[in-house]
């Protein structure tokens, strides 16, 4: 069976390339977000890392079910207009590998709003990062799961009150056109992305086994 070994051999060397191609390309990822945003659109980004397919999941010590629902239901209204697909992975999976976690806060008053938290933590060539949506249990409106999502997806702020992306609640819970293009040309029609398919963190930890090894051979 020394035929089956050579295939198992070349499959995991190409793995090894595509994990070390892609750890690059997630450091360069930002960059395509500003080459394939479209002209005269003033649209802010942050950190952009463009991603056709985003893996989430939903703790279920904070959230309830129909806090998941709730959830669900506003990726299925993101998904369906920008082709951008998401993905739950069990609790903790998604958020401990780079993709986005959604917990939630006690219902309050103060808590009446959203937050997103994101973050990158570098060890040597090494960078994980996370990305935390925090909101209200029992107070889901689409507009704070939406405006926070799009956060975790690397969009900023802008200064049109009609914008989802507009730093103060106005009660728009849609998307306006344009920001559905930009996402859909940048992140799902963008053949880059989909480099970036594989949150980084599993690009990290496999490079790093990569580097254990080699360095024992
Ligand atoms: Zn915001």
């Amino acid at each position: 069976m020394l035929w089956r070994g050579k295939i198992i051999k070349d499959l995991i060397e190409l793995a090894e390339w595509l994990v070390i191609i892609m750890y690059f390309w997630a450091l360069l990822s930002p960059a395509t977000l500003e080459y394939f945003a479209p002209p005269n659109q003033e649209i802010e980004y942050q950190v952009g890392n463009p991603r056709p397919i985003y893996f989430y999941d939903v703790d279920p010590s904070s959230c309830t079910e129909k806090d998941r629902v709730e959830i669900e239901a506003a990726l299925e209204y993101l998904s369906k207009n920008t082709g951008v697909k998401f993905v739950r992975l069990p609790y903790p999976i998604a958020s401990s590998i780079g993709g986005i976690g959604y917990r939630c806060t006690a219902p309050s008053i103060k808590s009446a709003l959203g937050e997103e938290s994101h973050g990158l933590f570098i060890f040597s060539i090494f960078i994980f990062t996370w990305s935390n949506v925090r909101i209200p249990s029992g107070h889901l409106a689409r507009d704070i799961i939406l405006h926070e999502t799009l956060h975790a997806m690397g969009l900023g702020h802008n200064n049109d009150p009609q914008s989802i992306m507009y730093p103060y609640v106005t009660g728009n819970d849609y998307i306006e056109d344009r920001l559905i293009k930009f996402i859909s040309r940048s992140y799902y029609k963008n053949p880059l992305a989909y480099l970036n398919i594989i949150p980084r963190n599993i690009v990290v930890v496999t490079f790093f086994i990569l580097f254990i090894r080699a360095n024992r051979e």
